[in-house]
């Protein structure tokens, strides 16, 4: 059992991310306390699927005693080197060598971070490097998309088009621009995937015209399906007609693969499937499936080498003591080995079966749409599928919903739009996925 003094500790010492803090604290924590494969357990022992794979990051599943030696291993031998002083570490330089390899194109040159933010942060320096270093310092204005999300570090925040993200930090910065999301479901153009795509590249060029023109546009962010705005996949082509727009302008185009990177949508990476190499890559959580923290920066050869040419003999000031890590290299390099054999493959199969299930509740009273790719998926909740009304959160808020799932044995994330999103571990078995299934189903009965 949760002991109340933990609960009490938590209330009063530890602040948890994007989070009501005054609502926690009447609430109080859930404390997870082990897993296997795709099941949690929390304190009190109640077991349940974790349809959410953590944070959209435990790609791999739980308990795989091969990564926990891959770490301990490691960190006998040689728990830290810094790649400062052009030093480094064995599992760094062969983890940058296996990635550069499958990665896109010519994505082959690998920046670690400790996570997504500050890859998405890291980018932006780099990006502001290049157009220094290419003469053109005036080309410092950045664009994105509405319900896009590229973190919470300062510069990554005013990139995320999330109002919670911006409410009060006092930003995007005056140089971060959006234009409007593909969202399917609700766009006006409606449902034609040429009609969507004819209208984002109107509104990007649109966007550019305001700014000042293509030579004002350092680069255009893009998440190959946005996540955290709710699971919006974009109609086929979308990637590869923003991408050749970009490119016709000489914008730098960044494909933020936070989410969608190591199996989430099928393949090693989305940006394969939507047949681009973009100029940036960002990666994390599946890196390293969330065993320890790591994320990453890919520069295509031109990009690199601009930069490198430029700085000469001069250091790139660009860089953290925790940078390339090696514990989290020996572990993401463990991931990569069991993503090649067999847990991608899973993936596929599983994220096939999971999209058909959440199809069999189209018909269900709340749902207005299922979308969704491979293992990341959504539905969305509307109390008038004609109209397309969305349930009234303030009626039936995200947490209830949570809470609800939460006791019928379902990690889910209930977003405030009314959006429910499943992104479960890689290794889920058919058991698991009908699970995650039922336990839906019974949800939304009890929502009713
Ligand atoms: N970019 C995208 C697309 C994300 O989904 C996220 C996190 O969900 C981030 C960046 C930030 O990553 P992190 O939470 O590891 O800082």
């Amino acid at each position: 059992m949760l002991s109340n003094s933990l609960i009490e500790l938590d209330r009063a010492h530890l602040i948890h991310p994007v989070t009501s803090y005054r609502g926690h604290e009447a609430t109080g924590v859930k404390v997870l306390r082990s897993a296997e494969g795709a099941t949690v357990t929390d304190a009190s022992g109640h077991q349940l699927v974790d349809g959410f794979a953590g944070l959209w990051c435990v790609n791999a599943g739980y308990g795989h005693e091969s990564i926990v030696a891959a770490a301990s291993r490691q960190m006998r031998e040689l728990p830290y080197a810094t790649g400062y002083f052009s030093l480094g570490s064995e599992p760094a330089i062969r983890l940058a060598a296996e990635l550069a390899q499958r990665a896109p194109g010519d994505l082959d040159h690998v920046y670690f971070t400790l996570g997504g933010s500050d890859a998405v942060d890291s980018s932006v320096r780099f990006i502001r490097y290049y157009w220094h270093a290419r003469g053109e310092p005036q080309r410092d204005q950045f664009i994105s998309i509405e319900q896009g999300y590229h973190g919470s570090s300062t510069v990554g925040a005013g990139l995320t088009a999330l109002s919670t993200f911006h409410a009060g930090f006092g930003v995007p910065l005056s140089w971060q621009h959006k234009i409007p999301s593909h969202y399917v479901y609700r766009n006006p153009a409606g449902h034609d995937g040429n009609a969507i795509i004819a209208a984002s590249l109107a509104a990007l060029d649109a966007k550019i015209a305001e700014i000042g023109g293509p030579q004002r546009v350092a680069a255009f962010y893009a998440e190959p399906i946005q996540g955290s705005g709710g699971v919006l996949v974009p109609p086929k082509g979308w990637m590869k007609a923003m991408r050749a727009r970009c490119q016709a302008y000489g914008i730098l185009f960044v494909a933020d693969e936070v989410i969608t990177g190591f199996g989430r949508t099928g393949p090693l990476f989305a940006c394969s499937e939507d047949e681009i190499v973009p100029d940036i890559m960002t990666v994390a959580k599946g890196l390293t499936s969330g065993y320890v923290p790591m994320g990453a920066v890919f520069l295509s050869d031109h990009v690199y080498g601009t930069i490198a040419d430029a700085a000469g003999s001069s250091a790139v000031g660009q860089g953290y003591t925790y940078s390339a890590h090696p514990v989290s290299a020996a572990v993401a390099l463990e991931v990569l080995r069991l993503y090649e054999i067999g847990l991608l493959a899973n993936g596929v199969k599983a994220g096939a079966r999971l999209m058909a299930g959440l199809q069999s509740l189209k018909d269900h009273p709340l749902v207005g749409d299922v979308r969704g790719r491979g293992m990341l998926a959504a539905i969305e909740l509307v109390t008038d599928k004609k109209q397309k009304t969305p349930l009234p959160i303030a009626a039936e808020p995200a947490r209830r919903i949570f809470d609800r799932a939460w006791k019928n044995g379902l990690i889910i994330r209930a977003f405030p739009t009314g959006v429910l999103g499943y992104a479960p571990p890689l290794c889920c078995s058919d058991s698991d996925i009908e699970a995650i299934i039922e336990r839906t189903a019974k949800t939304l009965d009890e929502t009713l």
